[in-house]
């Protein structure tokens, strides 16, 4: 398998590495590939119009306008000059895998030495008639942000589809902004992918006491104009009909694969790679978003989309090109900001049988997932202490069951306090 790639600096020579996107997983590993100290070539090529910068904010804080564009980038400009990182605004289109080539869409080829696809997702759109009218938005990219936070100080209905984490935080800052906003989702419940029904519970009252119209078990049927090419309504499968300026659709994403399976690559709801991230061709890894790997507690691959994932596997695949082998273990967490209530998550639950609720449902709580009396994951809701110990306890697998958790008294800071092992791995921060 591939061994580290070369770290002269003499020159530059040879291809170095090559990353494809300039998202968050793209941008951490050209600088975790610097601060290793490797000094080959590295190209960052992305074809977003901006240097790399943070999605977070993008539908929380930046909408609002309670952040500028200028918190948002992930290093000044001069960063990159100052570290001899290429930054190109391009498309690569194909890749020859035989060559050892990129390929430009502004006609450029690029040689590697090795290759890393960060190429994120793309909103799923829905298909249905209408999708295409002016006023029907995504929510990825800071173009499209921009546009929006504009949008949304002429809007006074909108309407948002999908009650998952882009849908809930756009909700929040239309109604913050003073918008009649409705959410119309397929399943029962909000955030159904991702939290337990408690959390899902709380988020539902938090929305629903702000103001927010949310109609669960609806599904779209289609988007009316009134001639003008502008989306006006949203018609439901019942038949009812919502009057709307901007309808955001929050269905989910789709991993960006087209170029790895172009190229011959694997590819299983994102492109596959093994414990080291590593795709078929010992000279191409795959990370963050548009990347399927093995999650050893799932027992199969698993994609995940979120901020530590990108620069966790961003940072295992700069300590491989450097010579520092391991396989990738990182503890998954996440959080998202909704009017005042912070949700932190650590682990994942998918498969738990126990949950042992700890704090003041439904206003400060965690909720804790055991599956077989091992704890898997901790959801925290305006708990930041709990979700800090959770990291640690989960981390350092640390042995908690449910009976212990549900005892009286019990409090996660103690315990993690009580069976510290070791510390957190600070490479799990992102940067
Ligand atoms: C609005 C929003 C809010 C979010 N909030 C949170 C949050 O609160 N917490 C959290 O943990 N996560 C959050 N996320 C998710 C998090 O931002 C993503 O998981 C993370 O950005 C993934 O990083 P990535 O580098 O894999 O993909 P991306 O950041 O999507 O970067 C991929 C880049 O590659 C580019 N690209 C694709 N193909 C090519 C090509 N052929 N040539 C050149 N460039 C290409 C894309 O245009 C893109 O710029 C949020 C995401 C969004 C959109």
């Amino acid at each position: 398998m591939t061994a580290a790639v070369d770290m002269s600096t003499a020159g530059h020579s040879g291809g170095g590495v090559v990353v494809v996107g300039a998202g968050q997983a793209g941008f951490q590993t050209a600088v975790s590939l610097r601060e290793r100290g490797y000094g080959g070539r590295i190209t960052l090529v992305g074809d977003e119009d901006a240097a790399p910068y943070e999605r977070p904010p993008l539908s929380k804080a930046y909408l609002t306008g309670e952040a500028d564009e200028a918190l948002l980038w992930l290093r000044p400009p001069e960063y990159y000059v100052r570290q001899s990182i290429d930054l190109l605004a391009d498309r690569v289109t194909a890749i020859d895998r035989a060559a050892c080539t990129a390929r430009l869409a502004g006609g450029g080829v690029l040689d590697y030495d090795h290759l890393v696809l960060a190429t994120g997702a793309r909103p799923r759109r829905l298909a249905v008639p209408g999708s295409e009218l002016r006023g029907v938005w995504a929510l990825r990219t800071l173009a499209e942000a921009l546009a929006l936070r504009d949008e949304l100080r002429r809007a006074a209905e909108v309407v948002v589809v999908g009650a998952g984490f882009i849908g809930l935080e756009f909700a929040a800052a239309a109604r913050a902004l003073g918008c009649a906003v409705t959410v119309v989702e397929l399943l029962d419940r909000p955030l159904a992918r991702a939290v337990g029904e408690r959390t899902a519970e709380h988020f539902t009252r938090l929305h629903r006491r702000q103001g927010t119209r949310l109609l669960f078990g609806r599904r779209v049927a289609r988007f009316h104009d009134d001639g003008s090419g502008a989306v006006t309504e949203v018609e439901l499968c019942d038949g009812s009909r919502l009057p709307t300026d901007l309808v955001v659709l929050g269905a989910g994403v789709e991993p960006r694969t087209e170029l790895a399976e172009t190229a011959g690559l694997r590819v299983d709801d994102g492109i596959a790679v093994d414990a080291r991230l590593r795709t078929g061709d010992p000279a191409v890894s795959a990370i963050g978003d548009c990347a399927a790997f093995p999650y050893p507690a799932a027992g199969r691959r698993i994609r995940l989309e979120s901020v530590q994932n990108a620069v966790g596997h961003a940072q295992l695949v700069a300590e491989r090109l450097t010579g520092l082998e391991r396989d990738y273990d990182d503890l998954p967490w996440f959080w998202s900001d909704q009017f005042s209530s912070t949700l932190q998550i650590a682990g994942l639950s998918a498969g738990h049988d126990t949950e042992v609720l700890l704090g003041e449902w439904p206003d400060a709580f965690s909720v804790l997932s055991f599956r077989e009396d091992r704890l898997v994951a901790v959801e925290s809701v305006n708990r930041p202490a709990d979700h800090m110990a959770a990291r640690r306890v989960l981390a350092n697998g640390v042995p908690l069951d449910p009976a212990t958790a549900a005892g009286d008294g019990f409090a996660l800071r103690d315990y993690a306090r009580r069976h510290r092992s070791k510390p957190l791995r600070p490479a799990t921060e992102p940067v």
